[in-house]
């Protein structure tokens, strides 16, 4: 595509998300659940029998956890949406701020009935290092034990965050019908076998009605304190415009006074369409976070613009061997890389070529023609790249900060060329 041809406001409809959970809390299920959902794949892997396709590398299929950052796109409403797996287990810490590095926004997964465990406070506290904004979904309603308060009360406890509930479950456990939207007054029955639309809106019984209620006006309460507006028409009894709801609701997302919760059962296919509305409606896109810090030749500090227009600055943040080819996972943060690009990699002091350019599934790739900023793409080619490395236009060179050493300053400066 040229950059005549992509739209405008096309840099605010990609979402770079990951989705970061405690091992076990059903990461990599909801993944497939999404991937299903936005039709990327047609069949669902189940992670026990190890044909996940996150889990696509060898080593991962035989210990049947995911241990790689990989990334894969998928399309929903209008949005391309990357979805960088961020690795649950303690041991790959690095790996997980790899690729929260590279993230703008993520989705929190907790299980009903384990709630926030001290696993999923270290990556959530990680990911607050990095900004990062979040929503939750709470998953596992479908087991006997899931307590959704219990969950809401922990998060509030060891995450010390303020959730904003838009889904209650109905049920639980066995009797896990669906949820309520509480925004809508709906009640949301799922069917497992359809897609897109995937679910049917009921109307409530008189004592969902009244659960809802209480949901509601907590929300309003909670939204009130967000915006005068809202709090005018809600004590005037009014209607408050949705419109009105989802951009204070995105504005406090971003801003991380508030984590919009959802919940559902992923095995059970309940509650995914919901997440993707609210990655596409409530998480950031490149250009709503603030740019990368790092310094230009002369050592002087500078900023990435998230704009197609600007000298190239990517990072690299993943390095894999696919059937023995090198391929490089970056994040363009300024400018637009085209395939078979000279480059400078500022970090080996060497220029090398980004031959080929794709997007990546978990288990195949599309070429592409070229890449611009706010977006995640493979590159073959690049001989010198590691993991950390800037790759920058060759008239322009610029270092960012390094990953393993993320500070609010470096201290590496260029050497001129
Ligand atoms: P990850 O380690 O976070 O990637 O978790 P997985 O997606 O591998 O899930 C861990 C286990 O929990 C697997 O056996 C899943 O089948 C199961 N699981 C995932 N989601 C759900 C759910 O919503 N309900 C139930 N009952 N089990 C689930």
């Amino acid at each position: 595509m040229s950059k005549a041809a992509r739209p405008k406001d096309a840099l605010s409809k990609i979402r770079n998300i990951g989705i970061i959970a405690h091992i076990d809390a059903g990461k990599t299920t909801l993944t497939e659940r999404i991937l299903y959902y936005s039709g990327r794949i047609h069949r669902m892997g189940e992670v026990h029998e190890g044909t996940a396709t996150m889990d696509f590398m060898p080593e991962e299929q035989e210990r049947g956890i995911t241990i790689g950052s990989a990334c894969t796109t998928c399309e929903w409403d209008g949005h391309t949406i990357n979805l960088i797996d961020t690795p649950g287990h303690v041991d790959f810490t690095i790996e997980v701020e790899r690729s929260l590095r590279v993230l703008d926004g993520a989705v929190g997964v907790f299980c009903a009935v384990g709630g926030v465990e001290p696993q999923s406070e270290t990556v959530w506290r990680q990911s607050e290092k990095y900004d990062v904004p979040k929503i939750v979904f709470i998953n596992k309603m479908d087991r006997i034990g899931a307590d959704f308060e219990a969950v809401l009360e922990s998060m509030k406890e060891r995450l010390r965050i303020t959730p904003l509930v838009l889904q209650v479950p109905v049920g639980a456990g066995d009797e896990f019908e669906g949820v309520i939207d509480v925004i809508g007054m709906r009640f949301l029955v799922f069917d497992a076998a359809s897609r897109g639309e995937d679910f049917e809106a009921r109307a409530l019984s008189p004592e969902q009605e009244e659960l809802a209620s209480q949901w509601r006006e907590a929300l309003f309460d909670v939204l009130s304190e967000q915006s005068d507006e809202i709090l005018e028409l809600y004590m005037n009894g009014e209607d408050i415009p949705r419109e009105l709801l989802d951009v204070t609701i995105r504005k406090a997302t971003l801003e991380r006074t508030l984590v919009p919760v959802l919940a559902g059962s992923a095995l059970k296919n309940t509650g995914i369409q919901p997440v993707l509305d609210a990655v596409c409606a409530y998480l950031p896109g490149p250009q709503d976070v603030p740019g990368q810090k790092g310094r230009n030749v002369h050592g002087v500090k500078i900023e990435t613009v998230c704009d197609p227009k600007e000298p190239l600055e990517a990072l690299v943040f993943k390095v894999s061997l696919e059937t023995g080819h090198k391929l490089v996972l970056l994040r363009v943060y300024s400018g637009t890389l085209e395939a078979g690009q000279m480059v400078y990699n500022a970090s080996q002091k060497k220029d090398e070529r980004a031959a080929h350019l794709y997007t990546l599934h978990a288990d195949r790739k599309t070429k592409i023609e070229q890449a611009v900023a706010g977006e995640i793409v493979a590159v073959a080619g690049l001989k010198f790249a590691k993991t950390g490395d800037t790759l920058s236009a060759k008239d322009a060179p610029v270092q960012l900060e390094n990953i393993e050493s993320y500070r609010p300053v470096i201290s590496l400066a260029l050497e001129p060329r």
